[in-house]
């Protein structure tokens, strides 16, 4: 009985954590369906366990379920996306203050290997594998900051933005400055923690630049003014 309920929760985990991956590397856009039978018949479990992992995903706010019509990728609004920036780069500068004295050859070379095979893939046109490796650099960074619940709060705040930049962003390719980790990693490996940490307040302002809501309003405003011409009412 026990087991089954293990095994139950282990396939829920499992399917939250494929559609969670699939968001994130942006096979599942904003608003996209997720629907339950082909869920079900996929990982050959029943209809209550999928719900349970849609359930998970809705705590995850990756997820949101409508009334009679099932469950979709999450649309975070403009508001939404403002605060997941804003949290971003608090956490992250949570990170690069808890750096100091916790890096050490070792880690100069996963950094610098991830920097590396960044580099790569950005000179490549594997778009998928390009937002796939986005977070790698602070991933591995919050890592070494040796808290888990920080990183636990960013890797879902990093997911969240993925729905961001695949309703905001400008630029459609974002190489998540690959130049700017490597100046990030020189700072760290002179010790300057106080350069590597305004670097990276550099580098999140960079990439918050890249997100425009200015277009999202726009439009409403827009559609608001068709109907008031259409009506003639203000
Ligand atoms: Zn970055």
């Amino acid at each position: 009985m026990k087991d089954s309920m293990i095994l139950s929760d282990d396939i829920s985990e499992v399917i939250c954590a494929t559609l969670r991956a699939a968001i994130f590397e942006g096979a599942l856009k904003p608003g996209d369906k997720l629907k339950e039978d082909i869920l079900a018949k996929h990982f050959g479990a029943s209809r209550t366990v999928v719900r349970g992992a849609l359930t998970m995903l809705a705590q995850q706010h990756l997820a949101e379920r409508r009334r009679n019509h099932g469950s979709f990728v999450a649309t975070p609004t403009p508001a939404e996306a403002k605060n997941l920036l804003a949290s971003r780069r608090v956490l992250e500068m949570a990170v690069m203050d808890a750096l100091p004295g916790r890096l050490n050859k070792k880690e100069f070379d996963v950094l610098a290997r991830t920097i590396e095979n960044e580099t790569k893939v950005h000179s490549g046109s594997d778009a998928t594998e390009k937002k796939r490796i986005a977070g790698d650099f602070h991933h591995i960074l919050a890592e070494y900051a040796g808290n888990h619940v920080l990183l636990e709060m960013l890797e879902n705040v990093i997911t969240r933005l993925s729905l961001v930049n695949a309703l905001y962003e400008r630029a459609n390719d974002c190489t998540c400055g690959t130049s700017h980790h490597a100046l990030i990693l020189d700072h760290l490996k002179a010790g300057d923690y106080d350069a590597a940490r305004t670097a990276m307040a550099v580098h999140l302002e960079d990439m918050e630049g890249n997100i425009a809501f200015e277009g999202v309003d726009g439009e409403k405003d827009e559609f608001l003014a068709i109907l008031e011409r259409m009506t003639g009412k203000p």
